[in-house]
């Protein structure tokens, strides 16, 4: 079994040579209780780069999942296929999504999240993106931490990732006035070309971003979904309006240690009675089934897009990880580890 591993722990930005291909012997026989699953597709994530710091450096850790030790298998979210089971709610070749590895092969030993999966008619990609873990967090982000109300002036950080690009088709299908940011002119025109911004603007030719979102908010901000942070929350929260609502559901430019901490303007926030609030998508899982129908009706039926963006090889899964910091991907990075 072939595997990614990190070399050393990493405190800053990632690069490709933090990595290393790794080879294990591991028995495609299953033992009893274990479920051995071929890995398809795999999800390539932010936050995975807070587990790999090494723990000092980082107390986040503690809230999301186990830190990553040099040396060994990364855990994920993905989708598989059975090769052996010793379990008997699992039988060879049956299709599973649940807690992969990056690596060929993951030995799913009793406890580790793992259920079967019905496509439903819909690609394998997209049930590690939209209707996945991504999709969770901007579903239950934008329904039940912005409280959205039609005609909304919603505003959406990292607006063309998997998260944002998202949160910003509701908003769209909701009601609301969306306008997004991204980091590229390419982005920009998929946004309002393809997934319907009402507006969208590339955040790095702003010299003055604060200006910038009053450019684009004469009205003022009622909702920011925020996946990045930084200046760009300072920014935002400067342009909300009364009773507006932060969902807080990344800060991205923070974790490669490079970025500036938002110096918010409190009195504005206690004034404006602005709610900001962070959210973790697995404290939503009892929205799990209004999720599933609401997103699976929106793809089937063309009101909303799925964007997959997928490389292909386990070779390739740092580069793809590499790439989030550098704003590489549109949409979900999702990596294709081996044929369906
Ligand atoms: P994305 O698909 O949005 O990929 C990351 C994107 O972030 C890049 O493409 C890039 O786009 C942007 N970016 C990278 N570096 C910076 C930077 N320094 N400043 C501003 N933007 C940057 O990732 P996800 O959709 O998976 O995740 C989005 C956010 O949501 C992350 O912060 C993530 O940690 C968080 N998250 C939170 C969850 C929760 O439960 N709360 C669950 C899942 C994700 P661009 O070209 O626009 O710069």
């Amino acid at each position: 079994n072939k595997f990614i591993a990190i070399k050393s722990h990493i405190n800053g930005a990632p690069i490709e040579f933090d990595f290393e291909v790794k080879t294990e012997t591991i028995s495609l026989s299953a033992k009893s209780k274990e479920v051995i699953v071929k890995n398809l597709y795999v999800s390539i994530d932010p936050y995975q780069l807070h587990r790999m710091k090494s723990c000092s450096s980082s107390q986040t850790t503690i809230y999301l999942a186990a830190p990553v030790q040099p040396g060994q298998s990364i855990d994920t979210y993905g989708v598989g296929r059975v090769v052996a089971s010793g379990r008997p709610d699992f039988a060879k070749d049956d299709l599973v999504v649940g807690l992969l590895a990056w690596g060929e092969y993951t030995v799913v030993e009793e406890g580790r999240l793992l259920n079967k999966l019905d496509p439903m008619g819909l690609p394998l990609p997209y049930h590690v993106g939209p209707l996945g873990f991504s999709g969770l967090t901007a579903y239950a982000g934008f329904f039940e931490i912005c409280k959205p109300k039609k005609g909304e002036n919603v505003f959406v950080s990292a607006a063309s990732g998997s998260v944002g690009s998202l949160v910003g088709q509701y908003a769209k299908l909701f009601g609301c006035h969306v306008v997004g940011c991204a980091g590229s002119q390419k982005k920009v025109d998929l946004l309002k070309e393809k997934l319907g911004f009402d507006d969208a603007f590339n955040y790095k030719d702003e010299t003055d971003l604060n200006s910038a979102l009053k450019r684009y908010f004469p009205n003022g901000i009622d909702i920011y979904f925020d996946n990045v942070g930084g200046e760009m929350l300072e920014a935002a929260v400067a342009n909300m309006n009364k009773f507006g609502r932060v969902a807080l559901c990344g800060v991205i430019s923070e974790y490669t240690g490079g970025g500036k901490r938002p110096a918010l303007e409190m009195l504005d926030v206690v004034y404006k009675r602005i709610t900001i609030q962070g959210f973790l998508a697995a404290d939503h899982t009892k929205n799990y089934g209004d999720f599933i129908s609401t997103i699976t009706d929106h793809l089937r039926t063309g009101k909303m897009q799925a964007l997959c963006d997928i490389s292909h090889g386990l070779e390739s899964i740092p580069s793809a990880f590499v790439g989030l910091f550098r704003g590489d991907n549109i949409g979900k990075k999702i990596v294709q580890i081996a044929h369906e």
